[in-house]
């Protein structure tokens, strides 16, 4: 598969025999029984257009695509853009891209918009039929009126108004007579009723807005609840996946479409995906970008579908994750190192090997001849064999990592120091023998000696051992990089735990962007394809950034390998 070029990648939906069962996909096996769609499935994905998809959104669009495509049904991507102050072209724009990227396909593309005259209609039948009333009440009023969950709500005086009173109101509030707010258009269903959203909920609003596609045709505006069914109705949708918190609203959905007599799609709910570390709400995340706090909707460190791309994760790996995830009837959290999990093993099978040098160390090798250059034979993917080889070229001044000497080693520290010898990947073995120190005392140059008989890196025939095997590029072939390091974006499990009266962005990690800008990584990436993946080795999975400009490649950590030893490191730095 094309690593560089990820968009062209599509999901192949499993068979059903392989998938394991849940309580939507039980759902659509007993409909399809019962024959009760006609042995159907339609689904929809319904974002509103008021920022950009998420990863939790992700376990949304592998659901309703993943489900259709299961039993042979189609699904629909259906902007619900009944919120004209909050939704822009530029976030309809994204979304396609996000769904075509993630591997998904709708089959038609359509717009709550599309269904404002059907809407309208439908709210002169529910009039006529005694069903609806213009109510006068405040916004504040109608709160007070609606009771509490243990008291029932009150009718509104202007609830019993004659049909032709309504007809008449109703009308002149879309000919724009009143301003915004002045009246809305209810349901009249029961203000007794334990469910809130039962007690007589606004259909319509007033509101002078233009509208990303429908400009100033109108001026109210259907609510949500008014809408979302209704549209699904239209599109004869079989099977209507939403979150928990729309539970409530099933009643209500229901309502409307037996009081329309139109086509009766069944919504049904799963629990929203929530990650440690991480905010899933396009509101908070809007923030954040209007304040700057990151660097746009794709900034790497934003678990927007965008900022994931960018920050180098598969679409294959977001949709295995989805997988595993599952879905259920409470909502809880799960591990961002889950996800960071997919991204690894993923990557492990298709990432290229490269060497890459972050903070670099001069290493001079006494012994090797001065003009000397040698190609060095480095494997591409030694979990792919088909990945082949690649040259990397070695001579007698090298880049190893800061971190992989140390003057006095700590205990347990087997990598390069004074006297100690350690393997060159695909290089040599080489000893220190001296170092070279700058005014400060800090080491500036490391000088060894290597042996010709381990070529390759190979063990010698003497049989001698090292414990560490390190990596490097050759300075006169290297070629100069930023790097940028990432780390979690909040410093809080749950970023939303504040103390009373702060902000979730008091929860922002400082650290979670390290900009090196100082890099060294070998000549094979010197003008790589912006969005190509590769893993550095013993650094981790890396992505070009599309700053990148030739010669001066821009990477993005994706996420790090595993290691055991910084971990260690860290604590002991900690006990100091
Ligand atoms: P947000 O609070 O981030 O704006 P939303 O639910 O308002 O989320 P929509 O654009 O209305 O976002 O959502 C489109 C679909 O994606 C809905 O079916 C919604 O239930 C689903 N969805 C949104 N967030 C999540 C999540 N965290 N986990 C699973 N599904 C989600
Ligand atoms: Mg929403």
């Amino acid at each position: 598969m094309n690593t560089s070029n990820p968009e062209t990648e599509t999901a192949a939906a499993p068979s059903p025999e392989s998938r394991p069962s849940n309580f939507l996909r039980d759902a659509v096996l007993e409909d399809l029984k019962t024959n009760k769609f006609g042995g159907r499935v339609q689904t929809r994905f319904p974002p509103e257009p008021n920022g950009y998809l998420h990863i939790g959104h992700a376990k949304a669009i592998c659901l309703d695509f993943g489900l259709a495509a299961e039993f042979g049904g189609h699904t629909n991507l259906r902007f619900d853009d009944t919120n004209p102050e909050k939704e822009e072209t530029e976030y309809v724009d994204s979304i396609m891209q996000d769904v075509k990227w993630l591997g998904f396909e709708w089959s038609g593309l359509f717009y709550a918009s599309d269904y404002f005259d059907q809407l309208y209609a439908w709210a002169v039948q529910l009039i006529k039929a005694g069903k609806a009333y213009v109510d006068d009440l405040s916004a504040d009023q109608i709160r007070k009126y609606r009771g509490t969950l243990t008291e029932p709500g009150k009718d509104s005086p202007f609830r019993n108004r004659s049909i032709e009173e309504n007809l008449d109101l109703f009308e002149r509030m879309r000919a724009g007579e009143f301003p915004d707010g002045a009246r809305v258009l209810r349901a009249k269903i029961d203000m007794a009723s334990p469910n809130f959203n039962l007690r007589d909920p606004v259909m319509y609003r007033i509101l002078h807005a233009d509208h990303h596609r429908t400009g100033s045709k109108w001026c109210i505006y259907p609510l949500y609840d008014f809408a979302h069914g209704q549209s699904d109705s239209i599109e004869k949708v079989t099977h209507s996946m939403c979150t928990l918190e729309f539970e409530d609203h099933r009643p209500l959905y229901n309502w409307f479409i037996k009081e329309l007599g139109i086509f009766p799609s069944q919504q049904y709910e799963f629990d929203r995906l929530n990650l440690t570390y991480t905010l899933l709400s396009k509101r908070k995340l809007l923030q954040l970008v209007r304040d700057g706090r990151v660097n746009g909707w794709d900034d790497p460190r934003m678990p927007t579908l965008s900022g994931l791309r960018r920050r180098g994760y598969t679409p294959e790996a977001i949709r295995n994750f989805c997988g595993a995830v599952g879905v259920s009837k409470t909502t809880g959290s799960i591990e961002l190192a889950m996800l960071e999990h997919f991204v690894r093993e993923d990557l492990n099978k298709r990432a290229p090997r490269a060497m890459a040098v972050l903070r670099p160390l001069k290493v001079v090798i006494d012994n090797y001849p001065e003009i000397q250059t040698e190609e060095m034979e480095a494997v591409n993917n030694p979990e792919d064999p088909s990945a082949g080889t690649r040259k990397v070229p070695f001579s007698r001044v090298l880049y190893i990592e800061q971190d992989d000497f140390r003057e006095i080693p700590p205990p347990k520290y087997f990598r390069l120091s004074p006297g100690r010898e350690v393997r060159l990947r695909y290089g040599y073995f080489v000893t220190c023998k001296s170092v070279v120190k700058d005014a400060k005392g800090e080491v500036i140059e490391v000088h060894c000696t290597y042996d010709p008989a381990t070529r390759g890196g190979n063990n010698p025939p003497d049989g001698r051992k090292v414990k560490s095997t390190i990596h490097w590029v050759s300075a006169a072939h290297a070629v100069d990089a930023e790097v940028r390091l990432y780390e979690n974006l909040f410093t809080k499990e749950d970023p939303n735990h504040t103390e009373e009266g702060q902000d979730f962005t008091v929860n922002l990690n400082p650290n979670s962007l390290e900009v090196l800008a100082c890099c060294k990584v070998e000549p094979s990436l010197a003008s790589p394809a912006p969005g190509s993946r590769y893993q550095f080795e013993r650094l981790g999975y890396f992505c070009v950034d599309h700053d990148s400009a030739p010669g001066k490649p821009v990477f993005n950590r994706t996420v790090a390998l595993k290691d055991t030893w910084a971990k260690v490191e860290k604590k002991t730095e900690k006990n100091k």
